[in-house]
Parts: structure tokens; sequence; C-alpha cells
């Protein structure tokens, strides 16, 4: 399913196209391998719509990636036809510079994206780096496994910036693919933590809930106590704005997004300094993943387990998919399967 154009949804509801590729020779020091489900996550529509548009067209969209290896480009050890490896967001990164150097290489301005910058899962086989390949714990299965790769990674990344001690309240805007997992983990890493989820839609709210919220409410609703650290997983502003006013002093604000909408920027010339920033709260972003954060993610996930709730779509109805997600008709983490 390839992207040609970008354009708005509302525009085009079906902006991906089916076609048939050639199938991709690996390189030295890459394995290709044979797609066996991807995810669908929310950076697809800010690639679609042009927020982080990729830099060439056609691309191949998917950053989370479950397949087996079936070629081996030249100089790769370590890794056999066969294997069983996921590929997240991350595809590559320079491996010189100052942030690659301290393990922050989700920062590198080398950075590059799988299914942006490079094809990705959206078909029927891809390549990539060996060194951005990661072996998959064998609890889950294929689709299980896909969305653990961005929303299970970046929402680990997020709980880690969020800097949370166990006991401590916290706060979850928005409750797609990421917060459904980032509350499971919370459950188990902080048994004493409250979790307080704010969603517009009723069945966001309902679902937290069943995975053990605290307290739900609408994005504006006062939740009953103040929270150290909210996660924002929306692609809004408001959430942001009331965010704010919820935190406790010195409370942190971990917004998990690539982009923002422009839709409702407007919200922001409501903030009130005293209210919602005064008493050294911190807001802070959630910038792309490092290999580290898919490493200990998987590592974790096996341990608890986590329990993905998957949607799973044909690759032909990756539209209807994005569409769903565009309309926050979400529960739990839309995969992509493929024969
Ligand atoms: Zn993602
Ligand atoms: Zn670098």
């Amino acid at each position: 399913m390839i992207l040609a154009r970008l354009g708005s949804l509302a525009e085009n509801p079906e902006p991906l196209t089916l076609a048939e590729l050639p199938v991709p020779e690996p390189r030295e020091g890459e394995i290709r391998l044979r797609v066996a489900a991807c995810g669908v996550c929310h950076t697809e529509l800010d690639e679609i719509e042009g927020r982080t548009p990729p830099p060439r067209l056609p691309v191949v969209l998917g950053h989370q990636v479950v397949g087996r290896v079936d070629a081996l480009g030249s100089g790769v050890g370590g890794i056999r036809e066969g294997d069983r490896v996921g590929v997240p967001w991350i595809f590559s990164a320079c491996g010189r510079c100052k942030y690659c150097r301290e393990g922050n290489e989700n920062l590198c301005p080398w950075f590059q994206a799988t299914g942006r910058d490079a094809d990705g899962g959206y078909a029927e086989f891809m390549t990539v780096p060996a060194a951005f390949a990661h072996a998959l714990p064998e609890v889950f299965s294929d689709v299980q496994a896909a969305p653990l790769l961005c929303a299970g990674a970046i929402g680990y990344r997020s709980l880690k910036l969020a800097d949370l001690r166990d006991g401590e309240s916290l706060g979850l805007t928005g409750f797609g693919a990421a917060a459904h997992l980032v509350l499971q983990m919370v459950r188990h890493r902080y048994p004493h933590t409250r979790v307080h989820v704010f969603a517009r839609s009723a069945g966001e709210r309902d679902f937290a809930r069943e995975l053990g919220a605290f307290w739900t409410g609408d994005s504006s609703a006062e939740p009953p106590e103040k929270l150290a650290a909210i996660i924002d997983t929306t692609p809004a502003w408001e959430p942001v704005v009331e965010a704010l006013k919820n935190l406790e002093p010195e409370g942190r604000l971990v917004i998990n997004a690539i982009r923002k909408e422009e839709r409702d920027k407007d919200a922001l010339l409501r903030l009130d300094y005293p209210r919602d920033l005064w008493l050294e709260k911190e807001i802070k972003s959630v910038a792309n993943v490092a290999r580290s954060d898919v490493r200990e993610l998987l590592a974790l996930a096996a341990e608890i387990p986590l329990e993905p709730e998957t949607q799973e779509f044909p690759l032909e109805a990756a539209n209807a998919a994005l569409r769903e997600l565009k309309a926050r008709k979400i529960r739990g983490a839309k995969v992509l399967r493929l024969n």
C-alpha cells in the first residue's frame, strides 16, 4: 500500500493505493523480512496530512513491523533466515554524533524513520539494517507484538520521562494504543499509583476502567486529586491546557506526539500563568525512540506480560483503519495482517 500524494484525509479518504512493487534486495548490513503484521500508528496520519512529510514519494508507511527474515545482505551476522524480528520507528541513526554516543540516538540529527525516510511495513517485504531489527519475545503473537514496537516503546519512553514514583498519581489524556499499554505498565511497576484517564470518547473511558483506571472523565473534567505527572497522547492542544491546571507543584506534563494539529491551537491563549505554569511545573515532549527503549520495553512486556488489545485489518483495508483512527474509533491498537 503506497502513499503517492499528501493531503487531508477529509479531502482524500483513500490516501494509500495497492501497488505491485519489486521485492527489495537487502544491501550490505541489511536484512529483508517477509512481513506478517504491521501496526497502524497516528504518525501515519501526520505523514499523510503533511505534518511530518516523507522526504520522497511514493513511500510505504508503517513502523511497527513484525516479520521473518528471508534474505541477508553481505556482512550480516548473528541473525538467520527464518528468525522472527520486529522493526520499530527508528530505522537508523548515525552512531557518531553526541546524542548517539550518549545513548540518545532518538535525538540524532541524522535519525531515519521507518515508513517515512525508508519504506516500511505496509507491504509484503521490507529491508532494514540488521542492527535496527529486534528479536521478539515468544509469548506474543505476530499481531500482538506489532503495537509493542511503537505504541509500547514510545509509551515506555514517556513513562520514563514522567519520572513517576510509586504511589504518585498519574494522568493520561487520550486512551489509544500507547495509553492502554502505559496503563498496564503502571499497574505492574507502580502498584500504588492511581491512574486518571481523560478522554473525549465514552468508549475510550469505558476501556480505561476495564483495564483498571482509578478515575475517568472527559478532557475538561476535574479529577478528584492533583496529579504528579500527566502523559498526553492526543493530537490536540486543548487537553494540554486542561492538563496543566491538574498538575501538583513540580508536576510534569509529557507530550507524546510527534506533531500537534493546528485546529484548536487558540486554546493556548487561555493559558493562565499562576494556575497552569507557576510552581515549577514542567512540560516535556517525547521524541522518537532509541533502540534501548525498544529492548527494555520488549523485556518488560514479556515479564508483565502486557496484553495488547488489537483490532485486525487486512493490508488492503489500511485506508479504513486510518479513517477509524482519525475519527478516534479506537479500542487498543489497529494492526494490519498479511497472509
Ligand atoms: Zn508510531
Ligand atoms: Zn547520531
